[in-house]
């Protein structure tokens, strides 16, 4: 491969069917791919569900990979993980079994139909930002500054970080 390879970072996240497998396994798969080199990856996290609250909480967590992958071939491939999931497409912000999400792609900034980076929202989502700052504070996010700054600025609204013994404890940015 005669590309640069770049960082980027996927976001993870489940509610259905044991959710912290799900996330798990995504997270061992993708560390596995042989077009990705895993740069690190953050614990998991426990997340009140976003839009309908009809919906169990949700497993997160982030993980970077080096790839030389375009933009668009890495989310073919983290659409294809999300299907090896059985995930269904149902209404907006609903249950699902895996999603994965490219928030970051390098330093690059991307607007298409299908793929817009970074992820919109990111820079405002505790479950997004506190995984994040876990493994790159230093992260910039295209337009909006570094992790650790918008972090700082970011309510933990109800995020938990699950412990090495399987308990939750709450995070904040104080
Ligand atoms: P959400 O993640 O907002 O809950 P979905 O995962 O169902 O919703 O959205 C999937 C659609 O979002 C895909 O069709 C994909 O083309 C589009 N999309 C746009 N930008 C991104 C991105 N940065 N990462 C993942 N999917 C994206
Ligand atoms: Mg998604």
């Amino acid at each position: 491969m005669t590309d640069e390879a770049v960082t980027a970072w996927i976001g993870l996240g489940s509610n259905l069917d044991d959710p912290r497998a799900h996330v798990q396994r995504a997270l061992e798969r993708l560390a596995r791919h042989p077009q990705l080199e895993s740069a690190g990856r953050s614990g998991l996290y426990l997340s009140p569900p976003m839009g309908p609250q009809d919906q169990p909480e949700y497993v997160n967590a982030v993980m970077g990979v080096r790839t030389t992958l375009s933009p668009d071939a890495l989310l073919v491939l983290l659409q294809a993980e999300e299907a090896a999931h059985e995930r269904r497409r149902g209404r907006r912000w609903g249950p699902r079994t895996l999603d994965l999400d490219l928030l970051l792609y390098g330093d690059r900034r991307i607007r298409q139909p299908s793929l817009v980076v970074p992820h919109p929202g990111m820079h405002e989502r505790s479950f997004v930002l506190y995984p994040l700052a876990e493994v790159a504070p230093d992260a910039r996010v295209p337009g909006r500054g570094e992790v650790r700054a918008l972090l700082a600025a970011c309510p933990a609204d109800g995020l938990r970080r699950i412990q090495e013994d399987g308990t939750a404890v709450a995070v904040s940015n104080e």
